[in-house]
């Protein structure tokens, strides 16, 4: 089974509407949580509760006046937690992301095109593995706390997206919804959706170009990665410039 951790970042007032998602194999969870949990052990051993990985909480302690948490520290920690995607199994951990150009979809409702995308994307990467000789049954995950009031519109949705396409192949049922303090692959996506949203939102490449050949790809196109803009033939975005079709 394929677990396809699914965050969101950006709001109203941003040109973008970004869908993180990290995809984790069942065996390799306990192994990543653990480099987690001691990148917290490193990092904040005084701190005996769980120390979320939220980049915007991070950087907000990083901030704070008397704080043993430096900016320094930040970003190395950043950098470490971008190490551990990158260094993960490359069966076990696969990236997606979409993300969507808010005017070139006006009057959409941007939730629904990126999560719609998503859920075909990974069922694609699902129907590659049992092609190759790895059937696997994948399920979504959904951060709680941020979809909160949306959890019964998202579930009728999916239910929706999958009669729309005839079928969704091998996506089981119905998303799940976790509590991001407590999974740390919640917070992995959080941080692939927050690397998407610093490069498409604000130009800034660093933490996406750390961990971009992650994300789902065969022969030089990143199936995994979608920016949904109009004019895409003009974007030189790495998904953009992928794709031939
Ligand atoms: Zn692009």
């Amino acid at each position: 089974m394929h677990l396809l951790y699914i965050d969101e970042s950006g709001s109203d007032e941003h040109t973008n509407f970004v869908l993180g998602a990290v995809a984790v194999f069942e065996g390799e969870i306990e192994q990543i949580s653990k480099q987690l949990d001691d990148l917290q052990t490193h990092y904040f051993p005084n701190d005996p509760n769980l120390v979320e990985f939220h980049v915007r909480e991070l950087r907000a302690r990083s901030l704070q006046r008397g704080s043993n948490f430096t900016q320094q520290e930040f970003f190395k920690l950043i950098d470490d937690i971008a190490s551990v995607i990158v260094g993960a199994h490359p069966f076990g951990l696969t990236l997606f992301g979409t993300v969507v150009h808010r005017p070139s979809y006006p009057d959409q409702d941007h939730y629904n095109l990126a999560f719609e995308d998503m859920c075909k994307r990974f069922d694609s990467f699902l129907v590659a593995k049992h092609k190759s000789g790895h059937p696997s049954k994948g399920l979504l995950i959904l951060d709680r706390s941020a979809q909160e009031s949306e959890i019964q519109r998202i579930s009728t949705e999916f239910k929706a997206f999958g009669t729309r396409w005839g079928k969704l192949y091998n996506i089981v049922d119905a998303p799940l919804f976790a509590e991001s303090h407590t999974s740390r692959m919640i917070q992995l996506a959080d941080f692939v959706s927050y690397a998407l949203f610093r490069r498409y939102e604000f130009g800034h490449a660093r933490d996406l170009d750390k961990i971009t050949r992650r994300f789902h790809q065969t022969d030089g196109v990143l199936h995994g990665l979608k920016h949904m803009i109009s004019r895409r033939e003009e974007c030189m975005c790495a998904a953009c410039v992928s794709r031939v079709e």
